[in-house]
């Protein structure tokens, strides 16, 4: 048996356990009786996951719930097979599991053709709709469902005492996740759960990228005001709210006005 590392009580993230890159933190709940996943990253490191888990002692008929903090292909694109080896329940938001379950190439990122980027992304039944305020129970943990929509519609996060996992809202270096009209990123929705993470009382923040940090305000309101800049950023294409430049040259070619120079 392997030394269990904990990052936190009942918490393992499994890139530190393993000293080994996943490509996206994966976290183990350790609720005694019972364990999840939150996130199970690509096919491609599936095996490397399971075998780590076994050689931790955590039985793997004892995984409650497989969570998808939301459908990117880098968190997720393993959960139809990890569902079938661990013979566990999906859970994901009503969101998330569309994509999910259609295997939806496109809003998933497993396809990007102008970059070249095509990986398979089997469909998978979402067992578990989750919605804002469910509780989770695993084992002796209890955690609270946020949805925090923007980076993607289905995102969530999960708030247990005075720890959230954060999925891709915001990262140690205040970056946020991929702003993108592909895949159903929503400025003011983003901005909103920004606001709200700020305004919590969670001490740290287990992102889904990167390392897990103390909660600061400065940083999350930097992002805050940089997102309230690209709403009306020509830079974030259809995901711009308004162009004030535009609409002053609509107004300025109506006008019959020719540029001052
Ligand atoms: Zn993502």
């Amino acid at each position: 048996m392997l030394q269990r590392k904990y990052l936190f009580p009942n918490v393992i993230e499994l890139n530190l356990q393993a000293a080994q890159s996943f490509g996206v933190n994966i976290y183990l709940l350790d609720g005694g009786s019972e364990w999840a996943l939150i996130d199970v990253g690509q096919e491609e490191t599936l095996n490397d996951l399971i075998d780590l888990i076994r050689k931790l002692d955590f039985p793997l008929s004892k995984c409650k719930l497989l969570i998808a903090t939301h459908a990117d292909a880098d968190h997720v694109q393993a959960l139809k097979q990890a569902r079938e080896r661990l013979k566990a329940k999906t859970a994901a938001h009503p969101e998330a599991a569309r994509a999910l379950e259609t295997g939806d190439a496109v809003q998933t990122y497993a396809q990007i053709a102008a970059q070249n980027i095509n990986l398979p992304m089997p469909p998978c039944k979402i067992d578990v709709k989750l919605q804002e305020g469910d509780e989770l129970k695993i084992g002796k943990l209890k955690l609270r469902v946020w949805h925090t929509p923007g980076h993607t519609p289905g995102q969530l996060s999960f708030k247990m005492g005075n720890l959230l996992f954060s999925g891709d809202n915001i990262y140690k270096d205040g970056c946020v996740g991929a702003i993108d009209a592909h895949h159903g990123s929503h400025l003011p929705s983003f901005i909103a759960s920004l606001k709200r993470i700020r305004d919590d009382d969670a001490e740290f923040l287990l992102p889904s990228h990167g390392p897990v940090f103390r909660k600061d305000p400065a940083i999350l309101q930097q992002a805050i005001d940089r997102l309230t800049q690209y709403q009306h950023m020509a830079d974030f294409g259809t995901c711009t709210v308004s162009w004030p430049l535009e609409e002053e040259w609509k107004r300025d070619i109506l006008a019959g006005k020719m540029p001052v120079l």
